[in-house]
């Protein structure tokens, strides 16, 4: 993996939307690198673009994204909030399976207890069968429920210690890349967008499209809208995109991430 070349395969051409690639041009007394589009049929085929241009632009778009305190500590406090509530519904109706399913295993036993009666007071062949056949089926249900009543519940990862763990990289997206290693700086490129920004070699950036925790900040910030004004849709996949974020940030330790963007792209009609 080239180390030196950060962007290379994220940003795509602006001109054809292929990604870019990087490469080092061998001057007359230095080399110097650039990215460029490798796609034979684009105009802009082998065009240089100066990886300091491109990646100063890139930077500061990760620099415009910086959250102030208030704003993070907020956003942090309504999204607790909302996390509380959650897993006190889903609490909740766990609950009530629970009990439902404690009902149905007293009535299978039930069930069970009065076959086993009839089952000793016949002796006609057919009748046997049949109770037999009814005992078993009854009984496998008996163990699955039995088997359920001794699962504890999934134990809940607390929201705060996620949130934790990509707070730094919420706060600040451009300190996380400028100070991470390779497979770290990949993973806040794909975090912090929705798709894979494009590039022109004369024009810079195109339309950036933010995954929905920057969006959300970003908005929030410039004061086109307020926390309480999100809807729930969104603030579940704002959660569902703290919690991922934190697996994901723990798990890069050293590791290339695979695939296309991973920014939870859903907003949720902000
Ligand atoms: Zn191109």
């Amino acid at each position: 993996m080239r180390t030196e070349f950060p962007l290379r395969h994220f940003i795509s051409c602006h001109t054809c939307q292929r990604p870019l690639t990087g490469s080092w041009s061998r001057g007359r007394t230095a080399r110097y690198a650039y990215y460029h589009c490798y796609n034979k049929v684009c105009e802009q085929y082998g065009k240089a673009i100066p990886k300091k241009t491109i990646e100063g632009d890139f930077s500061c778009e990760l620099q415009g994204l910086q959250m102030d305190d208030q704003t993070l500590n907020a956003t942090c406090v309504m999204a607790q909030d909302i996390w509380k509530h959650k897993v006190q519904q889903e609490e909740r109706s766990a609950h009530q399976k629970a009990q439902q399913e404690s009902r149905r295993l007293q009535t299978v036993e039930e069930d069970l207890n009065g076959l086993a009666d009839k089952l000793g007071r016949t002796r006609s062949e057919i009748v046997i069968n049949r109770l037999e056949k009814r005992i078993e089926e009854l009984e496998n249900q008996r163990l699955v429920l039995e088997e359920a009543k001794t699962k504890a519940p999934a134990p809940h990862v607390e929201f705060g210690t996620a949130f934790q763990s990509v707070q730094k990289l919420l706060q600040n997206p451009y300190i996380t890349w400028k100070e991470g290693d390779l497979p770290l700086r990949r993973l806040v490129q794909r975090l912090v967008f929705a798709t894979p920004p494009s590039y022109d070699r004369n024009s810079g950036f195109g339309t950036i499209e933010l995954s929905l925790p920057y969006l959300i900040s970003r908005r929030v910030m410039a004061d086109e809208l307020r926390l309480v004004d999100i809807p729930l849709e969104s603030w579940n996949s704002y959660l569902e995109a703290v919690f991922k974020w934190a697996e994901l940030v723990e798990a890069t330790d050293g590791q290339e991430p695979q695939g296309s963007p991973i920014s939870l792209t859903q907003s949720g009609g902000l």
